[in-house]
């Protein structure tokens, strides 16, 4: 497994592994490594002959107020985990080769970055799919990895990906969680025992969101109650949205049909939690 640094040097690699007939798969990360990235990793070795996994914490996709500085980083302990996983190449590239001095570029998938966590974070899908972009750019996979966990990510980096007639593939993997059912993310880190005790509620109320409908619940505002019910149980919990959205156009649905995206954000703390479920019912 090596670790390559040089965006020229990395495309070297890449050149050389397509001249030898490999498919490429792509895991972008920001690092501190968990089971999720390897979810996607394990997903990514099955399919492809050369795994590139990149670990970046991208700066243009932090506002100034949010955890930029302090995001977890850990290079070798990440290095330990890729290395059992069969990963071939791990591109970690400076912010200043990334994002030069006077760096211009930025693209923004409209409408999509505007909705759920676009509202408290309002340039952060256009850091995203920057970053995506350029990442993409740099590495020329065939297929890239990302998680559910990050739905709207997901769905608006499968966007950019077709209306940019980018040749390659996006794929969506399932959310990897604890035992107890809180989604596995790097900020876990943040959470103190009793804020990682309560974040439990999360999960719990996408589980009765999924009873409700499940057993006939037609409207979104009797589920969102009953989920704001259950985070408000935790009270350190700070609910930032929760939403019902359809899940092309993540526009908030009144009447639950086709597949719906049930989506929300929460603080423990200062932590900014995210997490959803996609339940697909018959019209
Ligand atoms: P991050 O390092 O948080 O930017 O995540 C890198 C990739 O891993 C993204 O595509 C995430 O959606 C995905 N990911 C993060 N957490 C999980 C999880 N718990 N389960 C599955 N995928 C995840």
């Amino acid at each position: 497994m090596k670790l390559i640094k040089s965006i020229s040097s990395v495309r070297k690699r890449i050149k050389l592994a397509k001249q030898q007939g490999k498919k490429i798969a792509l895991v972008p990360t920001m690092g501190y490594i968990h089971k999720g990235h390897l979810s996607l990793i394990k997903k990514a070795a099955k399919e492809c002959s050369f795994v590139a996994v990149s670990i970046f914490v991208n700066p243009s996709q932090f506002a100034p107020n949010e955890d930029y500085k302090k995001y977890p980083r850990d290079i070798k302990r990440d290095m330990r985990l890729l290395k059992k996983e069969g990963v071939d190449l791990v591109f970690t590239p400076f912010v200043s080769s990334m994002y030069p001095e006077n760096y211009k570029t930025y693209v923004t998938v409209e409408d999509l970055s505007n909705l759920l966590c676009g509202i408290s974070r309002p340039a952060h899908f256009k850091g995203v799919a920057t970053v995506v972009l350029k990442l993409s750019n740099i590495l020329r996979p065939d297929i890239a990895y990302f998680g559910q966990k990050d739905a709207q990510q997901a769905i608006i980096i499968k966007k950019m990906a077709k209306d940019l007639n980018m040749d390659i593939k996006i794929k969506t993997l399932p959310i990897a969680r604890e035992k107890n059912g809180l989604a596995l993310s790097s900020r876990n880190l943040y959470l103190n025992r009793k804020e990682r005790e309560n974040a439990v509620v999360i999960y719990k109320s996408l589980r009765k969101a999924k009873e409700l409908i499940k057993s006939g619940a037609q409207s979104a505002g009797t589920v969102i109650s009953s989920m704001r019910k259950i985070i408000k149980s935790a009270n350190t919990a700070k609910i930032d949205y929760i939403s019902i959205v359809d899940t092309e156009n993540l526009k908030p649905l009144k009447r639950l049909k086709g597949e719906i995206l049930i989506a929300l954000a929460v603080y423990f703390g200062r932590t900014r939690l995210i997490d959803n479920i996609i339940i697909r019912r018959k019209k």
